[in-house]
């Protein structure tokens, strides 16, 4: 799909919009310190990273990256390493490119280049360190810079002065890209060995001691990791979180890092039935470690399927219960991210996870009614545009932020029927004869009523939803809404709304068209003429597909809309959507399976192409050649599991059991991996953790789909829909 769920031009250009208008909002937003390496995501080699050779000088690489080291580092898990030869007629560079994240943008205005480096051994003098240069976005130099000496053994830090480098904008640190190692000119021709982690910008500001005592509040254990968390840190000191693992209970050796805005730490230990200690020290933007903390203990054990499905369901619900905006108690669209900013589609899917925590007892029904209650007194305050909500707000304010673009500074209707599809269902949770209950039942029905779906049929007597309506610029981004893709819902609320409906024919002549306009909209984002009319017909590997464009498209096209509308209930003219969908899923699996691309860890329990961050940008894959980029993501494959139950729980365990020491975390499974690549995310994001949590529900107990069925107006939609 177009909006923001592609990688395609448009998106691009919004994104070159969004950056600009960021910088208005630099004052509001959580500014994080500038750094280019901490850890490697993944063992062997650091993927954002680049190394070159030429004449007799060598520098070691694995796949032209730099290697990383886990027997020696400054902080755990890694660092990089550097072997290198540098002989007088040719020279060696090697390259550290900050891995941007999604929202990352908003820096503290730093004074100095910090880093670490450690030798093994080996006293090391100017000519036998490295030069060290940054680089720029376009690629340019700074002036280079010499390590004087370096004593052995000892890890020591290279505080150097921006301005040393030469002009530096110091105002957009993100303007450097990179830092680059190279071959001193006075060359030695040695092998030397260098270590090097923490590369970042530093503000200028003293280091202060941390008077604040670590304490760790839990210790749990479950299959292979054990989850710890602390109380959140208020004290600003903090640079960083440091974990301590002991098999013993007396020697500890470093299990991990972890920032100071997430209170929990996942220790993957890929053990079962382990008891392990641990303690946690903070550090100072010095790295000056404060007291241990008392030592909390946890064992690992064997756990059922059924254990596994609630451990994934809880560790997702997390992101959405402890790593909520505080103010609104929204969704953050991505972990690490924006601290202040909400997105609207994303908390709508949080909303499902939350009832699905009350219900099995994650929280108390009393924290969550206080939740809910927040959620919704946010709501009623927001920014709304004929009683739509935009895409993203900043938490604090409720107002709109366009993180798309300066056009998308109004409503959309898309996220705003995501967000109505969680809180329909919380209105049947919250069926108490109580104050509370009441209250939040009330607030509810005023913001579903207040939603005007009439409007966005843009024209008197229109056939299609528009996506989008700005208050300035009106109709501007011009997208209907088609389908089939993700945006079902839409369509189904508008023709369910008590207040602001649109005839339910509309989903024949708009959303179900095969008019021109709709034809051509199918076959220029499909790229193919495969269910362009909206129906398909066609075979692939094996399986018909009733309706989708191309072989069905990415997967989060069968799990959005049908977090809480159950696709049992939805039967047209053409098909019934829980087949279908089901179609979908086993058309994505056997694609993975066959993998024509040949791409690593594809296969039976690899498998569930759809959209997440990517090595670069993010990407909606599908199981098509062009849209296979070699990337699995989690929320695929486990998300699906109402369609495919045999093999979600396969990839879940294959994910989990092998690959959890890098793609397992505090907010359950980061959001997408590549073993070709050797690259792993290093963020959760909000539209992706809670379907992980919602559809297993659906699978073992049928609940959001329960409570949302249940509704009078849910069902008077349908028995329109079903006259047509
Ligand atoms: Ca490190």
């Amino acid at each position: 799909m177009v909006d923001c769920r592609s990688s395609n031009m448009s998106g691009k250009l919004l994104l070159i919009a969004c950056l600009c208008f960021s910088m208005l909002l630099k004052a509001q937003e959580y500014e994080h310190s500038y750094s280019i390496f901490t850890n490697s995501s993944m063992p062997e080699d650091h993927f954002f990273s680049h190394t070159s050779y030429t004449g007799g000088s060598t520098i070691e690489s694995n796949n032209g990256k730099i290697p990383v080291s886990e027997t020696f580092f400054h902080t755990p898990d890694n660092a990089l390493e550097l072997r290198y030869r540098s002989h007088a007629d040719g020279k060696w560079d090697a390259t550290v490119y900050r891995s941007g994240k999604r929202g990352m943008d908003h820096f503290e205005k730093p004074a100095f280049l910090s880093l670490w480096v450690f030798s093994l051994s080996e006293t090391m003098t100017e000519n036998d360190l490295p030069l060290i240069r940054l680089m720029s976005e376009d690629s340019s130099l700074s002036s280079g810079l010499s390590i004087v000496t370096l004593n052995a053994n000892e890890w020591q830090r290279m505080l150097i002065p921006l301005d040393l480098f030469g002009n530096i904008d110091r105002d957009h640190p993100e303007n450097t890209i990179g830092i680059v190692f190279s071959q001193q000119v006075n060359a030695d021709a040695e092998l030397h060995t260098l270590y090097v982690d923490d590369i970042e910008f530093m503000a200028e500001k003293p280091a202060h001691s941390i008077i604040l005592k670590p304490e760790i509040k839990d210790a749990k254990g479950y299959a292979m990791h054990v989850d710890i968390n602390w109380p959140q840190i208020t004290d600003p000191n903090v640079h960083l979180v440091k974990i301590y693992r002991s098999c013993d209970g007396s020697i500890y050796q470093p299990a991990g890092i972890q920032q100071p805005f997430i209170n929990r730490f996942a220790d993957f230990t890929g053990e079962t039935g382990k008891n392990y200690s641990y303690l946690i020290t903070f550090l100072n933007s010095s790295y000056e470690e404060s007291e241990f903390s008392e030592p909390v203990s946890a064992s690992t054990r064997v756990m059922s399927n059924d254990e596994l499905l609630t451990m994934v369901q809880e560790t997702s619900f997390r992101y959405y219960w402890e790593g909520s905006e505080a103010t609104s108690g929204m969704a953050r669209e991505n972990i690490p991210g924006r601290h202040n900013m909400v997105a609207t589609g994303a908390s709508g899917f949080g909303i499902m996870a939350l009832i699905v925590g009350t219900e099995r007892g994650f929280i108390s029904r009393e924290e969550s009614v206080e939740r809910f209650l927040k959620i919704l007194r946010f709501l009623e305050g927001a920014q709304k545009f004929h009683g739509a909500f935009p895409h993203f707000m900043d938490g604090p304010s409720g107002k709109v932020e366009p993180f798309f673009g300066l056009r998308d500074n109004g409503a959309d209707l898309v996220e705003t029927s995501f967000l109505m599809e969680g809180i329909l269902a919380a209105r049947q949770y919250f069926s108490r004869d109580d104050e509370q209950e009441r209250l939040i039942r009330q607030k509810i029905t005023g913001i579903w009523e207040g939603v005007e779906y009439d409007w966005f049929r843009r024209y008197r007597d229109g056939d299609y939803l528009f996506w989008h309506w700005s208050p300035d610029q009106g109709w501007i981004i011009d997208h209907r809404l088609i389908g089939w893709n993700e945006t079902m819902v839409v369509y189904l609320l508008a023709i369910a709304s008590p207040t602001h409906p649109v005839p339910a024919s509309m989903y024949y002549t708009g959303w179900a068209s095969q008019g021109h306009i709709a034809q051509t909209y199918r076959s220029r984002w499909g790229q193919s003429t495969d269910g362009d009319m909206y129906t398909n017909g066609n075979t692939y590997y094996g399986i018909t597909l009733d309706v989708g464009v191309n072989n069905g498209g990415p997967l989060f096209f069968t799990h959005y809309s049908y977090l809480a509308y159950d696709p049992h209930f939805i039967t047209d003219r053409y098909t019934n959507y829980f087949v279908n969908n089901q179609n979908i899923a086993k058309i994505n699996y056997r694609y993975c399976l066959n993998n024509p691309k040949g791409f690593k860890g594809y296969g039976e329990d690899g498998w569930g192409l759809t959209a997440s961050d990517g090595p670069f940008d993010y990407s909606a894959d599908e199981p098509v050649i062009r849209q296979d980029h070699g990337k699995l993501t989690p929320t695929g494959a486990i998300s699906s599991f109402p369609y495919t139950p045999e093999e979600s729980m396969k990839a879940l365990k294959n994910y989990y059991f092998n690959y959890g020491h890098f793609l397992w975390g505090e907010y359950g499974f980061r959001d997408a991996f590549s073993l070709t690549a050797n690259w792993c995310s290093e963020i959760y994001m909000g539209l992706n953790q809670a379907p992980m949590t919602v559809m297993i529900e659906n699978y073992r107990t049928g609940l959001i789909w329960k409570l949302f069925m249940q509704d009078p107006e849910i069902q008077e939609g349908l028995r329109k829909l079903e006259a047509e």
